[in-house]
C-alpha cells in the first residue's frame, strides 16, 4: 500500500504529477468528478481551469528566473513531441506606454543573461527590427498607436513564447498517463472526492489513509496528492491559508473561414499571441492590468482574457477551514456566474485597439475560468504538516500560469514528493509548504473587497 497513490484532480496538476509518479514505480489512482473519457477534455463548460483551447506559453517572467528557466525546460519537451500543442506563435507584449515597463526590462536582463535576448525583439531598435526581417518576424511586429495620440505603444516581439493547445494536451496526457499504467477514475459518483480517510495515532495526529468518493466507496493509499485546482480548499481545508479561487474574464469572437481576410489575420501564422499592460506597476511594485488575446483556433475562435480585475466571490466557510475572513472564504462559482459588465468594457476597449474589425462584433461567449491563486504566485508542492507519515500532499496554487509547465510540472513535483528537503529541483523552496509567508497577493484583501462579487450581486 505504500507504494500506492490516490491523486484528485486531472487537470494538469494532477495529470502531470499522476504521470511522474506512475513512472518512480508507484501504483497511481486519479480521481475527477468530471469524465473526461467521455468529452476528451472538450466541453468548454466545464469548470477547470485546465479545460481550455488554449493557454499562453512564455519564459518572461521579469526578475523570477526560476519559472524562465523551468519554461524553457518545459518548451524543450513541447518541441520534442513533435505533435503541434505547442504553438510557436510568438508573443507581443505591448506596453502601456511609449516607453518598456520594468518587468519587460527585467525580462530583458534575464533572457540575456540566458543567451536568449536574441529572440526577443524590441520595437524601434535598429538591430532588433532589421534581424526581425531577416528571420521572417517582422509581420508579427505589429503596431498599435496609442489612442488620442500621435505615438504608438512600446512592445516586445518574443520568440520564446507562443501558445499551448490547452484541452488537446490534457488528452495527450491523459492517454500518456493510462498507457504508463495509471488508473483513471471519473464521474460525478465514482470519481467525485467526498472525504478523506483519517486514522488517528499519537493522540492528537491524523494519518490519511486514503479518500472516500461520492458513491461511498473507500480507497486506500499510501499518500493522497489533492490537486483540484480552485476547488482544493474545500477538499483539504488546510489550504484555505494557502490559496485562493478568483475568477478570471473571458471573452470569444468566432470567426468564420469564409471571411478569408479576418480568417488570415488572425492565423496563428500571421497574428501573435498578444497582451496589453493596461497600466504600469502600482505604487506597491505589483504588476496590475492586462488583457490578452489568443489568434484564432482551427474553429475559428478568438480568445480574448481580462486580467485587469482577478473576481473573488465569497462564500460562508465550513466551520473546519482553516482559515477564513469574516467566516468567509473565496470559491468557484457555477457557470451561470459571468463576468461583469467592467470587465467587458475593459476587453471592448482592448479590442477597439488591437482587434479593430471586431469594435462592434457581439461576443460569441463569455465565461469566468478560476484562478487558484497563491500568497505569491508561487505553486503549492509539498506535503500538508498536520498530517503524519507523509500520507498527504498538495500540488496546487497554478495561479493563472501553470498551464505551460504541463510536460515537466510532474518531474519536479515527484521528486519533491520522494526526496523533500532533499529534493533536487530548484523549485523545493519556492513551492513549500509556507506556513509563515504573510497573506498578500490580493489574499489579504478578504470579501470587503470591490472584487467580491457576492458583495456586487452580479448574478
Ligand atoms: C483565466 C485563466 C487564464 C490562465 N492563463 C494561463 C496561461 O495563459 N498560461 C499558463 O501557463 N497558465 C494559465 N493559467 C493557469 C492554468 O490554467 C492553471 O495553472 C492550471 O490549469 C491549473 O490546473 P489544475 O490541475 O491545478 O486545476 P484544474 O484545471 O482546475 O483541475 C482540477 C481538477 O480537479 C477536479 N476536481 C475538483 N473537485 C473535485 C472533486 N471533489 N472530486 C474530484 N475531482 C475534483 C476538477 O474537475 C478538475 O478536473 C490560467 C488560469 C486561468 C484561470
Amino acid at each position: 500500500m505504500e507504494k500506492s497513490v490516490n491523486v484528485v484532480g486531472a487537470g494538469i496538476f494532477g495529470l502531470s504529477t499522476a504521470l511522474a509518479l506512475q513512472e518512480q514505480g508507484y501504483n497511481v489512482t486519479v480521481f475527477d468528478r468530471n469524465d473526461y473519457s467521455k468529452d476528451n477534455y472538450g466541453n468548454f463548460e466545464i469548470q477547470a481551469a485546465s479545460v481550455d483551447q488554449n493557454k499562453i506559453f512564455r519564459a518572461s517572467y521579469g526578475k523570477k528566473l526560476h519559472y524562465q528557466r523551468l519554461a524553457m525546460e518545459a518548451r524543450e519537451k513541447w518541441e520534442a513531441l513533435k505533435n503541434d500543442l505547442f504553438v510557436p506563435s510568438g508573443m507581443l507584449r505591448v506596453q502601456p506606454t511609449e516607453h518598456l515597463g520594468v518587468l519587460e526590462t527585467e525580462t530583458l536582463g534575464n533572457m540575456e543573461r540566458d543567451g536568449l535576448r536574441h529572440r526577443l525583439f524590441v520595437k524601434g531598435d535598429v538591430n532588433d527590427e532589421s534581424r526581425a526581417i531577416e528571420q521572417g518576424w517582422d509581420r508579427k511586429l505589429l503596431k498599435f498607436s496609442i489612442p488620442g495620440s500621435e505615438t504608438t505603444f512600446a512592445e516586445v516581439l518574443d520568440t520564446t513564447a507562443g501558445l499551448i493547445r490547452c484541452s488537446e494536451s490534457c488528452y495527450y496526457f491523459y492517454k500518456t498517463a493510462i498507457n504508463a499504467g495509471v488508473k483513471f477514475i471519473f464521474g460525478q459518483d465514482r470519481g467525485c472526492f467526498d472525504s478523506l480517510i483519517r486514522e488517528r495515532i499519537n493522540g492528537n495526529e491524523a494519518k490519511i489513509t486514503g479518500l472516500c468518493t461520492k458513491d461511498g466507496v473507500s480507497h486506500h493509499a499510501g499518500t493522497t496528492v489533492i490537486a483540484a485546482g480552485s476547488f482544493s480548499t474545500q477538499l483539504i481545508p488546510e489550504l484555505s491559508y494557502h490559496i485562493e479561487s478568483s475568477g478570471g474574464s473571458v471573452a470569444r469572437f468566432k470567426v468564420n473561414p469564409s471571411d478569408k481576410i479576418l480568417w488570415d489575420k488572425y492565423s496563428p501564422e500571421n497574428f501573435p499571441v498578444i497582451t496589453w499592460k493596461i497600466a504600469g506597476r502600482d505604487a506597491a511594485g505589483k504588476d496590475v492590468g492586462s488583457v490578452y488575446v489568443f489568434p484564432r483556433t482551427e474553429d475559428g475562435i478568438i480568445k480574448i482574457g481580462y486580467r485587469g480585475v482577478k473576481y473573488t466571490h465569497f462564500q460562508p466557510a465550513p466551520k473546519n477551514s482553516a482559515y477564513s475572513q469574516n467566516g468567509q472564504w473565496s470559491i468557484p462559482a457555477g457557470p451561470q456566474l459571468k463576468p461583469p459588465q467592467t470587465a467587458l468594457d475593459a476587453i471592448r476597449h482592448f479590442v477597439s485597439i488591437f482587434l479593430p474589425e471586431f469594435k462592434d462584433t457581439p461576443y460569441f461567449s463569455t465565461k469566468f475560468c478560476w484562478y487558484t491563486d497563491s500568497l505569491d504566485n508561487e505553486f503549492v508542492i509539498d506535503y500538508v504538516p498536520s498530517y503524519s507519515d507523509y500520507s498527504s500532499f498538495v500540488c496546487t496554487g497554478g495561479s493563472g500560469h501553470g498551464a505551460k509547465f504541463l510536460p515537466v510540472l510532474g518531474q519536479h513535483a515527484a521528486d519533491i514528493f520522494l526526496n523533500k528537503d532533499k529534493a533536487q529541483t530548484p523549485l523545493r523552496s519556492f513551492w513549500k509548504w509556507r506556513s509563515d509567508a504573510p497573506r498578500k497577493n490580493g489574499l489579504e484583501e478578504g470579501p470587503n473587497s470591490d472584487r467580491n462579487l457576492t458583495k456586487k450581486m452580479v448574478i
